[in-house]
């Protein structure tokens, strides 16, 4: 139903608008994903290092606190808070650092924002012993030294970008220039289900270990699949892992949470950004629109093309949670449950909790944790005392 053809289009959303030597490296590489994604040996050392190295399969926790304290329908969380590294982002790292090996780069790069996704690059890059650079907004580096600091510790180069305002943005176009300067030895290793064909293809394959997980483990634990899966919004890529194996399963009610401050699909239109199409939010010029989520993974003017496809379709449903509903979450999870929630999963779990309210008590809910909270501790404990 949902499979998307050869060129990464989803309904009118995906494919790659990217200048011609662009599209000769993302030709390169979408071939070589097409040709090693299902040989068993790559199969074998992608599920070895999920296991040995990132620690799966992760638990299907019962909220049981929780579902008593809501009443209501019963409370599952998808535990990718307890990966190595504390998020979910490793798995996509690791899946394409083996497809970087097999292409024969002898250098990764990546684009980081708050700094995740570079970390978790530079994680894999020290696993593999292959040179990193990560590129990131001059003005992301002031805001993140520590995460810096950390990808400094991996053995990373972290490159600060002056051009533009010195954000997510420009490290992007940053990373872009690089690749194409350096394409015959570099992998971009690119960190959410967007930008051009393969990408948002690609980086779905290696994060659907989510949900074939989940599938599994609540058929064991419930006899039967959940009422819906939940999950957050940033760039869609835990999203679009956690529902891949239910997405044909048509009773599966399918949830992306999105930040009240950074809402692309619920008030977005549709655009080109980043070589990709999708829905966007856009300012007065037609420019994508800064966006002010307190949850940093969360920050994105833009949304993977198949959620923006499904938002067109009715396959999934997109809603909005405030900030201020996310705190309140983070708090409850981490007292009642004794799990401290990443800002950005927060978002998920403050929706998950209105909704176990409405559903009833044979119902089940499955919700994405997508991170752990210590990262953003430090960040609630000063914004609690302004
Ligand atoms: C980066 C991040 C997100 C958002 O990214 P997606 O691609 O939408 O999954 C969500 N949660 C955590 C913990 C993150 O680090």
């Amino acid at each position: 139903m949902t499979e998307n053809n050869q060129n990464g289009l989803f309904g009118e959303f995906g494919g790659s608008y990217v200048p011609e030597n662009l599209q000769t490296v993302l030709d390169g590489l979408a071939e070589a994903f097409e040709t090693h994604k299902d040989d068993p040996d790559f199969k074998e050392e992608f599920r070895y290092y999920l296991r040995e190295y990132v620690g799966r399969e992760n638990p299907l926790t019962f909220a049981q606190n929780l579902t008593k304290k809501i009443g209501g329908a019963k409370i599952y969380l998808k535990r990718e808070d307890l990966n190595h590294t504390g998020a979910h982002k490793i798995n996509n790292a690791i899946g394409q650092i083996l497809l970087a090996k097999r292409m024969g780069a002898t250098r990764v790069i990546a684009e980081t924002g708050a700094g995740q996704h570079g970390v978790a690059t530079a994680t894999a890059c020290a696993m593999f012993d292959i040179p990193c650079t990560i590129y990131m907004g001059k003005h992301d580096t002031e805001r993140q030294a520590l995460n810096v600091f950390r990808m400094e510790l991996l053995g990373a180069k972290v490159v600060p970008v002056e051009a533009g305002q010195g954000r997510l943005k420009d490290a992007v176009d940053a990373a872009l220039g690089d690749l194409i300067e350096n394409y015959q030895t570099t992998f971009y290793l690119l960190g959410s289900a967007v930008g051009p064909h393969p990408f948002p293809t690609m980086v779905k394959h290696f994060q659907s270990i989510i949900s074939e997980e989940s599938k599994k483990q609540i058929i064991e634990k419930e006899g039967k699949l959940p009422t819906a899966v939940v999950a957050c919004i940033g760039g869609g890529s835990n999203a679009i892992g956690s529902f891949a194996h239910y997405i044909d399963e048509e009773n599966v009610r399918l949830i992306g949470v999105e930040p009240k401050e950074a809402a692309s699909i619920t008030e977005g239109v549709p655009a080109v950004i980043h070589g990709f199409k999708c829905l966007t939010l856009l300012n007065e010029d037609g420019e994508p629109a800064p966006t002010h989520s307190i949850a940093a993974g969360l920050d994105y003017p833009g949304i993977g093309p198949e959620h923006s496809h499904f938002k067109t379709t009715g396959r999934a449903e997109y809603v909005t949670i405030t900030g201020e509903e996310a705190l309140k979450a983070f708090r409850e999870l981490s007292r009642v449950e004794g799990i401290i929630p990443a800002l950005e999963s927060s978002h998920a779990i403050a929706y998950t909790l209105r909704l176990a309210k409405e559903l009833a008590e044979d119902d089940v809910i499955i919700v994405n944790l997508s991170g752990r909270g210590d990262k953003d501790v430090d960040q609630v404990y000063k914004m609690e005392r302004e």
